[in-house]
């Protein structure tokens, strides 16, 4: 308790911009906290390392125990504008000071309107748009689905192997891998169709023909097995985050697009991982030049605090019953300061820019370690949203130990990273975008040495 208040509001970009490992990791303090979360919390919830924090800002995090990690995770790729950022503290201390709730459904305020207007501007598409605000991305994904079923009156919602959308009951039926997300948590909702996802590194013919193939073959099911007419939505994320950062290939979105428009279904980009930046593009769906109909967005969003947004064609936003939608804490008044914070900060500082020099800095250099290291099988990603998928060497067999064996050494080195992967064999970088470049240098080489070591 001592150390958390005598350095209270330190955070932020003014901390020590260092790695600095003090103890071993974790050190005693956090192994005594993670006794006592052991003993308190469930083990369904999980950890990826278990380092207690106290502190995090720039590219890092701070432990109980004064070690200083470099932050190749931003919080599964939330704080993209780092942790405790300016422009978000300054706005969230006023709001919280001014007033905390009210129920935006109840008596409504400013701010909430203010991120609608700003999402319905900045995401793709120059056509008429609505945005409403949920606390989750699993909630925000949900919500789309309603909407698409009352637009269309249809039911049967189709998503794609390797997609991930949440951990509610329909948002765990339409996420694809088992263990951990799904196994034992059945029946799932109804009316969810999953299709094949353009894998390049994975696709049986090789990824020339991927995207081709992968289309093909999505709406042939559709279209056999479903029906097309029958469909409401389709639900895809531009680059399968939990997936693995599988991105489909190049002209499988727009086939996908293409069909949804010729059958009246809604087509639902999920851009809950990729969104605000992260990708190079505020939005993964402008690489190709997609306009979803709806787009779902949460995570980068708000710097941290709980936010999702609904952000879609007015027409079909607009079917919805007054009274339809909504939640007792969709919007939050600190979650809306902190969101105008989040763009504020995008702007100022080019965040969008700054993601794609990361992905410059960071390709070549794991392109190169995967010349040198057959065990990786595949190296992807766009902006600062980068994977390295592992293999048996001179095999796509995948390699899940290796991935675990990897992590854990970045973690004992002071990095913070991800694994990610349907098959477990993924490491994934998502480093906030406003890590100095003498971080990310340092993480790649902590990175490299523990490739070279396994
Ligand atoms: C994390 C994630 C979700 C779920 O968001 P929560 O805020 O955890 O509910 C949905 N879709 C994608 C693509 C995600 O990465």
């Amino acid at each position: 308790m001592s150390t958390v208040t005598s350095t209270a509001g330190q955070g932020g970009p003014s901390l020590p911009q260092e790695r600095r490992l003090v103890t071993e990791i974790p050190g005693p303090r956090s192994r005594e906290l993670f006794a006592r979360k052991q003993a308190a919390v469930p083990p369904g919830i999980g950890t990826t390392l278990p380092v207690f924090v106290t502190h995090a800002g720039g590219g890092v995090v701070v432990d109980a125990d004064g070690n200083s990690l470099i932050d190749f995770g931003s919080g599964i790729a939330v704080t993209g504008v780092g942790n405790a950022a300016p422009r978000v503290v300054e706005r969230v201390r006023r709001q919280v000071a001014d007033f905390t709730h009210t129920c935006f459904m109840v008596t409504p305020y400013e701010s909430y309107v203010r991120v609608a207007e700003e999402l319905n501007r900045i995401t793709p598409g120059d056509h008429e748009k609505r945005t409403f605000l949920l606390n989750s991305g699993a909630e925000a994904v949900e919500n789309a689905v309603k909407v698409a079923r009352h637009a269309t009156g249809r039911q049967a919602v189709v998503v794609f192997e390797h997609g991930y959308h949440g951990r509610t009951l329909l948002t765990m039926t339409l996420t694809a891998k088992n263990m951990p997300y799904k196994h034992g948590f059945g029946p799932f909702a109804p009316e969810v169709y999953r299709v094949p996802l353009a894998y390049p590194f994975r696709w049986p013919t090789g990824p020339e023909n991927c995207a081709e193939e992968a289309a093909a073959q999505a709406i042939d099911t559709i279209t056999k097995e479903i029906g097309a007419g029958n469909v409401a939505a389709v639900v895809i994320e531009p680059i399968a985050g939990e997936g693995g950062f599988i991105e489909p290939a190049r002209g499988f979105l727009p086939a996908i697009l293409e069909f949804c428009r010729r059958n009246g279904i809604v087509f639902i980009a999920d851009e809950v991982q990729t969104g605000f930046s992260r990708t190079g593009d505020l939005f993964a769906c402008e690489h190709e030049g997609i306009v979803p109909d709806i787009i779902v967005t949460a995570k980068g969003i708000a710097g941290g605090l709980p936010l999702a947004a609904v952000t879609g064609r007015a027409e079909i936003l607009d079917r919805v019953h007054v009274g339809g939608l909504g939640g007792t804490y969709g919007g939050n008044p600190l979650a809306c300061e902190a969101a105008l914070g989040v763009l504020e900060t995008i702007e100022a500082e080019d965040l969008t820019g700054r993601a794609r020099r990361i992905g410059e800095t960071m390709l070549p250099r794991l392109r190169a370690l995967a010349e040198r290291n057959p065990v990786i099988g595949d190296v992807r990603g766009r902006g600062a949203m980068i994977a390295i998928e592992l293999v048996v060497p001179g095999t796509t067999e995948p390699h899940p130990t290796a991935a675990a064996e990897i992590a854990a050494r970045c973690h004992a080195e002071g990095l913070l990273v991800l694994t990610a992967g349907t098959y477990g064999n993924v490491l994934r970088f998502l480093p906030p975008l406003v890590v100095p470049d003498h971080l990310l240098e340092e993480g790649l080489a902590i990175l490299e040495k523990a490739v070279n070591e396994t």
